[in-house]
């Protein structure tokens, strides 16, 4: 469960990106998080991965709220923040080995995910010849190999064409379905979000 507790962030002293914010999220719920560009969406998400600090309140990650518990919780976090982190020089598997080297984890899994994003038959394709819905699909593929229990999307369907939209809101359903993760997606795009989140 992931509880933002009176959050605000305040940026060169005077700027409010995030204002005195409090959610709370139970465990396996698809959370939407709309608001238009500039409302302190990515700014949020990335207080909650531990990618900025409050400026006040805090972040509670399945009752850890120290420095040290959270650490151990964002483990179990997967994300995709500003754009999946995607080495475009490479193909899907070697970027999803290159990650399990980072994680110290077995290739064991890299099958299983690129089935589940679809991406099998893209085995000798570098990333930089896919299509943006191919790339997405892999950042979410990617933010799997920790096999997290928590995973935030920033704005996962930004930019995708209808069949590209279609296909990351299976897939995200799909993982909530298949892996109980809790899910928090944000998105500027009302009408896409309300189809695929709980809440
Ligand atoms: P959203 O994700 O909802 O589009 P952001 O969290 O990216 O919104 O940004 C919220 C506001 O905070 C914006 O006005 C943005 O310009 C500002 N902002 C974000 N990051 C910084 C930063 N590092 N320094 C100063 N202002 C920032």
């Amino acid at each position: 469960m992931i509880t933002i507790d009176k959050v605000s962030k305040i940026y060169n002293g005077t700027f409010k990106a995030v204002d005195d914010l409090s959610i709370e999220i139970a465990s396996g719920e698809i959370v939407g998080f709309i608001g238009p560009n500039g409302a302190g969406k990515t700014t949020t998400m990335r207080i909650i991965t531990g990618l900025a600090y409050p400026t006040s309140g805090q972040v509670v990650l399945d009752g850890e709220t120290d420095i040290k518990g959270l650490t151990e919780k964002r483990k179990k976090i997967g994300c995709i923040i500003e754009g999946p982190a995607l080495n475009l020089d490479m193909t899907a598997k070697q970027n999803l080995k290159a990650l399990c080297i980072l994680y110290g984890v077995s290739f064991d899994r890299i099958e299983k995910i690129l089935k589940l994003v679809g991406l099998c038959n893209e085995s000798g394709k570098k990333v930089k010849h896919f299509s943006l819905g191919m790339k997405q699909r892999l950042g979410i593929g990617m933010a799997l190999v920790n096999d997290p229990k928590f995973l935030i999307l920033d704005e996962p369907i930004n930019g995708l064409d209808p069949d590209g939209i279609l296909e990351v809101r299976n897939l995200i359903k799909q993982i909530s379905r298949e892996r109980k993760a809790t899910i928090l997606v944000s998105s500027h795009i009302l009408s896409e979000l309300y189809q695929m989140v709980d809440n």
